[in-house]
């Protein structure tokens, strides 16, 4: 392992374990400069015992590139330990029938890896696919796409999987809903994507009704295949937007839009209650990571475990299947 190999991997698994504070951020930091840095340099250095010396390197990250330096790998190896994402008995059998994650971000909105980088992980998880969902353009502060900037991303995705083959990155968009219930791209647009992820950003406190009629409207929309985070709460932070969930599940039932279980920790939406109530209506699953970085692509446990807890029929989590399964299901819906 090379220190930028182990410098990737610490970052990878402190992602996982959603730590976003100082020490993620002295990792990422360190890999900069050590990318940046000429190998000899680092190997001197470290001979010397000066790595540290350099700016954005500190006791830890030096002792990190010391090691992988040496073909020592315990310090990685204790990261490695001390992140892993735990995983239910029940859950390992929803995990292990995953073939795919359909709501993940890349640098071209608010994520922190490119696609490829995303890809790769995905692939090394075991999967056969992606669903690429950036965001869409309204949600400004995320760097959502224009139609534009999405035609950009389709280009770039269409050479990656000639790369890739015979992994898959199937193109997509995590669009907001408009207060209306209208979305945040025409049709046309959202009629060129494989899959579309259909989400309420904006307004999360708007009163019952109006909020079912906006939910209702979107998950009516012929283009919206999976209903993202659909309470939108943030566990601890912000509670969940009110809903008539009857008759937000019963059309997601009716117009074949899965409903997603996010597995953000802090989002882990839709909440148990709710998510009783959609497996009552015969809704479509699909567990989502939701990932904004490589590492936290390993977070579908989570959401694995919520539905082995409350028995979501597991014919029914559309990523489950193969991805043409999957392309014919959403064509026909
Ligand atoms: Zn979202
Ligand atoms: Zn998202």
């Amino acid at each position: 392992m090379t220190p930028v190999e182990a410098l990737e991997r610490v970052v990878h698994c402190l992602d996982r374990a959603h730590e976003t504070g100082f020490k993620t951020k002295a990792f990422v930091r360190a890999l900069e400069v050590v990318r940046a840095t000429p190998p000899d340099e680092l190997v001197e250095r470290a001979a010397a015992g000066t790595l540290a010396k350099l700016d954005g390197i500190g006791d830890s990250t030096a002792r990190l590139i010391t090691e992988a330096l040496r073909g020592d790998t315990s310090y990685v190896e204790k990261i490695e330990a001390e992140t892993a994402v735990t995983l239910t008995d029940a859950g390992a059998r929803y995990r292990a029938a995953l073939r795919g994650d359909c709501h993940l971000h890349s640098l071209w909105s608010d994520g922190g890896a490119t696609i490829e980088a995303m890809a790769r992980t995905a692939r090394s998880l075991g999967h056969e696919y992606m669903v690429l969902t950036d965001h869409s353009p309204r949600l400004t502060v995320a760097h959502g796409l224009s139609k534009e900037r999405l035609e950009q991303q389709l280009a770039d995705v269409a050479v990656l999987n000639e790369k890739m083959a015979p992994f898959r990155i199937l193109t997509g968009i995590e669009v907001d809903i408009l207060e209306d219930g209208t979305l945040d791209h025409d049709d046309a647009v959202l009629a060129e994507l494989d899959v579309v992820v259909a989400s309420v950003h904006s307004k999360l406190r708007m009163e019952r009704q109006p909020m079912t009629e906006r939910m209702v409207r979107a998950v009516a929309s012929p283009h919206v295949d999976i209903l993202g985070h659909c309470t939108g709460r943030m566990i601890g932070k912000r509670d969940p937007s009110t809903f008539d969930a009857d008759y937000v599940f019963a059309a997601c039932a009716q117009f074949h839009t899965a409903v997603e279980i996010n597995c953000r920790p802090e989002r882990l939406d839709p909440p148990r209650e709710l998510l009783d109530v959609a497996i009552d209506f015969g809704c479509y699953f699909s567990i989502d990571s939701d990932a904004h970085a490589t590492g936290q692509l390993e977070w579908q446990p989570h959401g694995c475990n919520r539905a082995a807890e409350r028995h979501v029929p597991i014919d029914r989590v559309i990523n489950t299947w193969g991805a043409d399964d999957l392309l014919r299901w959403v064509q026909a819906a």
